[in-house]
């Protein structure tokens, strides 16, 4: 197999210490459920109050944040230590 170029391996490596967080605004969640359906890893579900919630690890796809037709998602990025 060949080896992953030098840019490739530093983008990897990059990538690794990388986590996201997807965050609804709950004043502008209007609970149309978007979110939920479209999320790939069917990680959004309703909470308690009938809002959008994240409920599992969130791999930063951005798909709900663009979306969300009322802007109500915040997706952070952070940087960790592995
Ligand atoms: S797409 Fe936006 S408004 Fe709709 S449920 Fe999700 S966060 Fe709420
Ligand atoms: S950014 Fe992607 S993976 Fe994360 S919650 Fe939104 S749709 Fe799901």
């Amino acid at each position: 197999m060949k080896a992953a170029s030098i840019a490739l391996q530093k983008k990897i490596e990059e990538l690794k210490h990388r986590a996201f967080k997807a965050e609804t605004v709950s004043s502008k969640c209007k609970s149309c459920g978007t979110c939920i359906r479209i999320c790939p890893l069917k990680i959004r579900e309703f909470g308690d109050d009938g809002k959008a919630i994240t409920t599992g690890q969130c791999y930063g796809c951005s798909i709900c944040t663009r979306k969300c037709p009322n802007n109500a998602i915040n997706l952070y990025i952070y940087h960790i230590d592995r």
